[in-house]
């Protein structure tokens, strides 16, 4: 009989633990998560260099950038790995998992050899816009060759998921939305309005038209902009002050306090754009957006990305060493808090998935490192094609031999050459011999025979991930590091030098591995990392692989 009881008591007491575990872990975000997460956050910040998540974090708070590093998977080692590294192409590469060879999107514009005429990446004169009676909103992503992540997550859910994209760039939302998203939003300084296009949908939907009713813009701009700490603070950044920063529209020195005042001829809905009130107006609307549409609330998951544009604008004027610089990321830290803190309250934390990444990094500005007798400078562009017009005419007599330049690279007269009988190989040694008399420049590269550059393989390989056939041009220059075509003050980016390639990936959420990595991952991996956690097909056009060691 005893025999008999022992098990019946130990069968007892383990189905009493068991249940009192199942309870325990009922109740506990961390242990029950849902199978698939409820929303997918992809955060892209325009010009984000992968150091400002360190430059800065004395001064983040604890639920923004932070909350990401430090309770998510942090790829520290993240590159591109084409040139040029411009919006365009970055915002495609993340979200096709693809490089421009394939995607298309071999820069912010091109020259179509075809028509004559410059081409911007996501221009559609067959739509119309939505939301507003300017032209900004002739925009689709007809020019975009592939799939995106949100593509798939559409086919495979069977167009019951919901992607959304919210960015004040028209390309900066138009890329990453695909081509069968619910929606893309992005900012027309002239009405001072989020719009779209008829590509997407004929009418607003109401909470976006109530929204842009409020008038948030104007109420943003009329506060002016002042540091978000006292100014004696900003101890990562040069004195405020600088003759290499750029002025902003309607001011008389690139310093605080901005006042951002109404005056005639400025439009202050443009300007915007180059102060951090243009990433908290991102951010309000993605709020908005996140409320309205209830996005994660529907049995599949649904899927928002939201590119903060005004770093771009703002490291573009005052470059990574400004204060103004430093206030954007402080301030876009807390906005970033902002998104997380309202998921937490309405999905629940961990029930959603986030990652951040950026289009392309920055070079400092020049100004400011020949003040500390760094080697640096800005190519005269028009001296340098006008030296090369010369010379190719010396060479083989009259004509226009090159119709346009853009993206550091040339594009040739075809019907010239064939008149001529001139190869491009005669040309190519004829403009290389011309540049590299500069000292400006590094390599010139026949886009047409690359096994006989002489840039080096690993660069080389990122001219090739880089180059479409039928959208680039025929000659690529390369400028020695930290040089670039630009201006006398502020900065820009789009080589294939670390400071342009170096972006942060940061994974935090659903089924994310607490951890880091100084392994090398590239933009291209993104995408599938993303469809590995979904368990759906990864874009059309990818190349990249899935980054181990994230998932859970
Ligand atoms: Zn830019």
């Amino acid at each position: 009989m005893t025999k008999k009881l022992i098990p019946f008591f130990l069968l007892f007491f383990i189905i009493t633990s068991l249940s009192a575990q199942k309870k325990k872990a009922a109740t506990s975000h961390e242990t029950v998560l849902p199978d698939k997460p409820k929303l997918v956050v992809g955060i892209v910040v325009d010009q984000m260099r992968y150091d400002f998540l360190y430059r800065y974090s004395e001064k983040y708070t604890a639920g923004g950038f932070k909350r990401l590093m430090n309770q998510g998977f942090n790829c520290r080692n993240n590159h591109y790995d084409y040139a040029p590294t411009v919006t365009a192409a970055g915002h495609a590469a993340i979200f096709t998992g693809s490089i421009p060879a394939i995607n298309g999107m071999i820069g912010n514009e091109w020259f179509n050899q075809k028509t004559g005429k410059s081409v911007y990446c996501v221009e559609d004169t067959a739509v119309k816009t939505v939301g507003s009676d300017s032209k900004a909103g002739l925009m689709s992503p007809k020019n975009l060759l592939v799939s995106t992540i949100t593509d798939q997550l559409r086919i495979a859910n069977n167009f019951e998921s919901k992607t959304i994209v919210i960015a004040l760039k028209d390309r900066g939302s138009i890329l990453p939305a695909g081509h069968t998203a619910n929606a893309a939003y992005w900012f027309d300084s002239k009405n001072g309005a989020w719009i779209t296009s008829t590509f997407y949908m004929t009418e607003l939907p109401q909470w976006a038209k109530d929204f842009n009713a409020s008038k948030m813009p104007q109420k943003y701009m009329a506060k002016g902009w002042e540091t978000l700490l006292p100014m004696d603070q900003y101890t990562e950044s040069t004195a405020d002050n600088q003759i290499y920063e750029s002025k902003l529209s309607g001011e008389k020195t690139p310093s605080f306090p901005h006042e951002l005042a109404a005056q005639a001829g400025v439009n202050l809905l443009e300007v915007i754009r180059t102060t951090p009130f243009g990433n908290t107006l991102t951010k309000d609307f993605a709020l908005a957006a996140i409320k309205n549409e209830n996005l994660g609330k529907s049995p599949k998951t649904d899927f928002l990305t939201v590119s903060f544009s005004s770093t771009d604008y703002v490291g573009h004027s005052f470059g990574p060493n400004s204060v103004e610089a430093e206030d954007t990321y402080l301030r876009l830290d807390r906005d970033i808090e902002e998104i997380l803190t309202t998921l937490d309250n309405t999905l629940g934390k961990n029930n959603y998935l986030v990652f951040l990444s950026a289009d392309h990094g920055v070079a400092d500005v020049p100004g400011f490192w020949q003040s500390q007798k760094l080697p640096t400078g800005i190519l005269d562009r028009s001296g340098a094609i006008t030296e090369v017009k010369t010379a190719l005419k010396t060479a083989f007599g009259e004509g226009e031999f090159i119709r346009a330049e853009d993206n550091y690279q040339l594009y040739l007269n075809n019907i010239l050459l064939q008149a001529k009988k001139l190869t491009y190989a005669q040309i190519h040694a004829v403009v290389r011999e011309t540049m590299l008399k500069r000292d400006d420049v590094s390599d010139v590269i026949d886009l047409h025979n690359l096994t006989n550059s002489t840039l080096p393989d690993y660069q080389l390989n990122f001219v090739k991930n880089g180059l479409n056939p039928r959208r680039s041009g025929d000659i690529m220059f390369v400028l020695n590091p930290s040089w670039f075509i630009g201006y006398k003050t502020g900065t820009t980016h789009g080589t294939l030098y670390r400071y342009d390639t170096h972006v942060p990936l940061l994974f935090y959420g659903w089924k994310v591995k607490v951890g880091e990595t100084t392994l090398r991952t590239n933009i291209s991996d993104i995408a599938p990392t993303i469809a590995d956690f979904l368990d759906i097909l990864e874009p059309n056009g990818s190349i990249g692989n899935v980054i181990s060691g994230v998932k859970n």
